[in-house]
């Protein structure tokens, strides 16, 4: 890259000017910035701030994260989503405490080698949290690099993607790694946005490719993004002796080890009363009486938007044979809402109690 020097010295003479007051910016405690890099994944700043809160104070150390109920870590983390990066945070900090005495390893590739950490997040743990001169690139980061360069391929291209790692991976090196790398995402975050970059406030104008070319904008190149499929379930808060059931997702996969109310997607044209009485027989083992419709709720996916059609009803005797959830509970209706379970569930919840 040319002039490397001066953008390093522009960004973080920028970044000590403008940089957000965020929570984890007043830490250096590694564990809590290896927290607010999990939960910024995928996830908005806003966000992020009142979990991030809420689960430092539940959980302030590795030992107290290695040690907790898998329960009560999905409650904390209920709401925010991606679920998996919870069962990774409490696995690695298993890990933590088995294999360096519950200090986070300062080396990337150390980091790496735990369990939800890759290799954005190492970089951002070993550069923030210990000064390492290793490169972060994540959306933002590839948006300024890319309009910077004047890179017109698709960053999404694995050589693409290597080129800026490398680029990235340049700027590192030198002072104040962990600024540098924030500077960078600060930058992609507030001024080089995806639409309207506000060029003439960037610390980088002078220096941008993109910007002399005169459209920033169609930089980097955007692929169609597919429809989102639509998809209908149903399910039930199933009623026996003033006991409502609930059960428990599978570890893996889409909102694992979350609690929910029985049932299922529908298969396509099904009737919802129709699909909920099959889901109820297929997944656990349970006929039941008449079904009285509470409404529907709608929740948007990443890869799919789902319409859940809610239901009441009582189970007609029988067993619980569970076929997919692994683990349920009969409990007053009012508990149910103290698992933890996903948006949709609480959305489905709030519709049975209006
Ligand atoms: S000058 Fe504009 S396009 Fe270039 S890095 Fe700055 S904000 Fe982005």
């Amino acid at each position: 890259m040319r002039d490397a020097g001066g953008i390093r010295r522009a960004l973080l003479a920028w970044y000590d000017a403008n940089r957000r007051d965020l929570p984890w910016r007043r830490s250096r405690d590694p564990y809590a910035i290896w927290i607010s890099e999990a939960m910024l994944q995928q996830t908005r700043v806003e966000t992020v701030i009142p979990y991030y809160e809420r689960f430092l104070d539940r959980f302030p150390d590795v030992r107290a994260l290695a040690t907790a109920d898998m329960d009560d870590v999905l409650s904390v983390w209920a709401g925010l989503g991606y679920y998996s990066r919870a069962r990774n945070l409490r696995a690695a900090a298993q890990q933590v405490v088995e294999r360096y005495g519950a200090r986070l390893p300062s080396d990337a590739e150390a980091l790496r080698s735990l369990p939800g950490i890759g290799r954005y997040t190492a970089g951002a743990v070993a550069s923030i949290a210990f000064d390492r001169p290793e490169p972060v690139l994540d959306g933002n980061v590839k948006r300024v690099l890319a309009r910077l360069l004047d890179l017109r391929d698709d960053v999404k291209r694995s050589d693409e993607s290597e080129r800026l790692w490398a680029e990235a991976a340049e700027l590192a090196a030198g002072p104040r790694p962990g600024d540098l790398n924030q500077a960078l995402m600060e930058l992609g975050a507030v001024c080089c946005t995806p639409r309207s970059p506000d060029c003439s406030a960037c610390p980088l104008s002078r220096r941008c490719a993109a910007r002399r070319g005169g459209d920033p904008e169609s930089i980097p190149l955007r692929t169609a993004k597919r429809a989102v499929p639509r998809v209908e379930a149903a399910a039930a808060l199933l009623v026996r002796g003033g006991r409502a059931l609930a059960v428990r997702r599978p570890p893996r996969g889409l909102m694992g080890g979350l609690w929910e109310l029985p049932g299922d997607d529908l298969a396509p044209r099904e009737a919802p009363a129709r699909g909920l009485r099959r889901a109820l027989r297929e997944r656990v083992g349970l006929d039941v009486g008449p079904l009285r419709k509470a409404g529907s709720v709608e929740h948007v996916f990443t890869h799919r938007r789902l319409r859940l059609h809610v239901y009441c009803c009582e189970a007609q005797g029988g067993r619980v044979r569970l076929a997919g959830p692994d683990a349920h509970r009969w409990l007053a209706p009012s508990g149910l809402a103290r698992l933890p379970q996903a948006s949709l569930t609480r959305k489905a919840l709030e519709l049975l109690l209006q």
